[in-house]
């Protein structure tokens, strides 16, 4: 049997990407031995237009992650009919809570007390509770979001004491490097942190970490979700937050 050729643009290429970050994900959950299902993939769709995000829908993706709070409205609000799973995964000033408790499903990017708390005072009461990582900064950069790792412990109690928030784990952005031992160094101390919390009995299921690059890394470490968006989409136009120096959120 000859192999057809995958397509370069179009409805096909998506669905090709999408098989093939699919089979990445089954492929690292064999290899380091997790349980096959058990890494959920969440399409990162910062900065794609709307078709693109219900092409992604139509191809069976269901959960999608965005870092810009005006720009996710939009596109839900554009894609109210379709069930989705939104999850918030941009840096989060205190003017976008509100917004951020009322629309989201889940947020992966808590990393202050500030912010925990008016997320949890302005979570409506008819929604389920929201569902919450605290990002943590793991290689210390100067310029990165993320609370530093000896920060992690009060926060995540203080979360855990939050009626309308959901602690579920923890959520990293490492230092890029191409190294595959490197990489999943900066993971295992993520996942040593997560270990710590759930020593002191805060129930934590969840691991958001790797992305297109460094998803078998953050897998072999014991990733539960992967957060990819060039892998699906194709490169990124930058989106104008950055231009204007907000700070890359990854
Ligand atoms: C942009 C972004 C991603 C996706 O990165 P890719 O390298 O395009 O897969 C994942 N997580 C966060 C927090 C991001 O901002």
């Amino acid at each position: 049997m000859t192999q057809q050729p995958e397509p370069r643009s179009g409805f096909g290429a998506l669905q090709a990407r999408i098989r093939a970050v699919r089979e990445r994900i089954a492929a690292a959950e064999r290899r380091f031995g997790r349980s096959p299902g058990s890494v959920r993939l969440l399409a990162v769709s910062k900065t794609q237009p709307v078709p693109q995000l219900q092409a992604a829908w139509e191809a069976g993706l269901r959960s999608f992650g965005e870092s810009y709070y005006q720009e996710a409205e939009d596109k839900m609000q554009a894609l109210a009919g379709l069930e989705i799973e939104w999850h918030f995964i941009g840096p989060i000033q205190s003017n976008k809570t509100r917004g951020i408790a009322q629309h989201f499903h889940w947020v992966h990017s808590v990393d202050r007390e500030k912010i925990a708390r008016r997320l949890d005072t302005q979570r409506p009461g008819h929604l389920p509770p929201l569902q919450v990582c605290l990002q943590v900064n793991i290689d210390r950069e100067p310029t990165k979001a993320g609370c530093l790792p000896e920060a992690v412990d009060a926060l995540a109690r203080y979360v855990s004491r939050c009626e309308r928030l959901q602690l579920r784990g923890l959520m990293a952005i490492p230092a890029p490097t191409t190294d595959f031992g490197r990489q999943r160094a900066a993971f295992a101390r993520l996942r040593t942190l997560a270990e710590r919390l759930q020593a002191q009995g805060l129930g934590l299921d969840t691991l958001s970490m790797g992305m297109s690059a460094d998803l078998e890394a953050a897998i072999a470490e014991g990733a539960t979700i992967v957060r990819v968006g060039t892998a699906l989409f194709g490169p990124r136009e930058p989106h104008p937050a950055d231009a204007r120096g907000a700070g890359d959120p990854g």
